[in-house]
């Protein structure tokens, strides 16, 4: 019976899905495990088999799965009153939302504004920097400053803003007025120390500002750490270095703070309490509802909103805006789970494991075909080499990962693949007891692959 459920739905997929990032060559044959159930930290999939969800679905599963608060929640906010059209009517929920996050982000980053989700969120970001210079009256103030690497969504424009390269062909992807820096990554550093590093990524900043023109210059839209791009954490002080030169020039900071906000870094937002920043405006999703329904939004900087409100809204309408804007039963779930965060002292909690995580992972740097592992908070990767000393991972580095990938799923841990990396960012909840079975299982998966790659143990390769 499971059996035929099981076949069914991947006919189906097979059949009908048009799945993101899918390889057109494989349309309608390849396959993808079905998952049945979740508790916890873990899914089920076909047959009763229980994986830990390393990448907490993707990157969103803050607080786990069956969590019964939020589910009562949403049935409630369903029953009571599903859909309010955001343009007429107010609702309690996003009301409360709003109060509630404008609470926990830094600053004066008090005024909110809900979207669907991610991409969503940075593209009305990016809209608001347009709107924010026209009625300035500075309408050549335009360009959008980005890195490689860094991933910002799929509408036309935050795919334009994305770094991500490889996602770029056979798109039309409109950069006219988009220029990227390069990628904070430290593997790129070559024989410089960190700290000439970040002195050439600072000036680079300040070489493409004067070239062209601060004044027409919107914004800076950077993630904290840039997470699909490959979970890259930028050498120390690099926000606030770029931070200081936005404000020299009056361009917006716009913390794309998708990944690394509600609790994933150990704090509610990363870009004050980690990274020593306040940005113009945070963009969050994902874990704001744990990923049990969609919902984004962006915090935008009351000192930024009053230059152009008020007595300085010139007649200006911000005519941005979604049918689920201020959705209340996705509002209803954020609240939930913030709530429940906040009882279970999940972020805390997160905060906690954070240095036991990072050590976990990096005791996996003994074992060869690990070039390196990095963490943040429960952000945190292990990049998979046959030669470590190259700065990226080619081809066959990209194949030797996918296999332990593999592996470590037919052990019971799912891993998110990105290239040379694996990547893991459990839910919030996780123990040292649950890391220390994550970490098993990938030990074990590196090593058999490795050793069916003919690579030594690191010792033997050292007398
Ligand atoms: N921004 C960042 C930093 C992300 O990582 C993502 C998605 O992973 C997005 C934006 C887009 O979010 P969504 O997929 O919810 O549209």
């Amino acid at each position: 019976m499971a059996e035929n459920r099981t076949g069914d739905v991947e006919a189906a997929v097979r059949e009908h899905i048009l799945l993101p990032a899918q390889e057109m060559a494989k349309l309608g044959k390849a396959t993808q495990p079905v998952l049945t159930h979740a508790e916890g930290i873990y899914v089920f999939a076909e047959g009763g088999r229980r994986l830990i969800d390393g990448p907490a679905g993707m990157w969103c599963a803050q607080v786990g799965y069956g969590r019964k608060e939020i589910v009562d929640a949403i049935a409630h906010q369903a029953m009571v009153l599903p859909y309010a059209s955001p343009w007429y009517m107010a609702t309690s929920p996003a009301a409360k939302l709003a109060r509630k996050i404008a609470s926990l982000t830094p600053g004066d980053l008090n005024r909110i504004f809900f979207t669907t989700g991610g991409s969503t969120a940075v593209d009305s970001a990016l809209r608001f920097s347009e709107f924010f210079n026209n009625v300035l009256g500075r309408p050549q103030k335009k360009r959008i400053i980005v890195r490689y690497d860094g991933y910002h969504g799929s509408t036309a424009l935050t795919a334009a803003c994305t770094g991500r390269t490889g996602n770029w062909p056979n798109f039309d992807i409109h950069q006219d007025r988009i220029s990227f820096l390069s990628s904070p990554n430290l593997r790129h550093a070559g024989n410089r120390s960190a700290e000439q590093f970040l002195d050439d990524l600072v000036k680079e900043f300040e070489d493409q500002i004067e070239a062209l023109g601060a004044d027409t210059i919107a914004a800076f839209l950077a993630e904290p750490i840039l997470a699909s791009g490959g979970v890259i954490i930028p050498p120390k002080g690099y926000h606030a270095r770029f931070k200081a030169i936005c404000e020299r020039h009056d361009i917006l900071y716009i913390s794309d703070e998708v990944v690394t906000g509600f609790g994933r870094c150990g704090e509610w937002f990363a870009s004050e309490k980690v990274f020593g920043i306040v940005p113009d405006i945070i963009t969050f999703a994902k874990g704001v509802t744990s990923g049990y329904v969609p919902l984004g939004g962006l915090a935008i900087s009351e000192k930024v909103l009053a230059r152009i409100s008020g007595e300085n809204a010139k007649g200006s309408w911000f005519t941005n805006g979604y049918t689920y804007s201020n959705q209340p039963v996705a509002c209803a779930a954020a609240l939930a789970n913030i709530e429940l965060m906040e009882r279970d002292g999940i972020v805390d909690h997160a905060r906690e494991m954070a240095d036991y995580f990072a050590a976990a992972l990096a005791s996996l740097t003994d074992l060869p075909g690990v070039a390196e592992t990095r963490a943040v908070g429960l952000v945190g990767c292990v990049q998979c080499m046959l030669d470590p000393t190259r700065p990226d991972g080619n081809d066959d580095d990209k194949a030797f990962t996918r296999k332990i990938d593999e592996r470590c799923f037919e052990l019971g841990l799912i891993v998110r693949p990105l290239g040379d990396l694996c990547v893991i960012s459990p839910p919030l909840i996780i123990t040292r007891a649950q890391i220390d079975d994550m970490i098993a299982i990938m030990r074990q998966a590196i090593s058999e692959v490795g050793a069916a790659h003919g690579l030594q143990m690191k010792e033997q390769v050292d007398v």
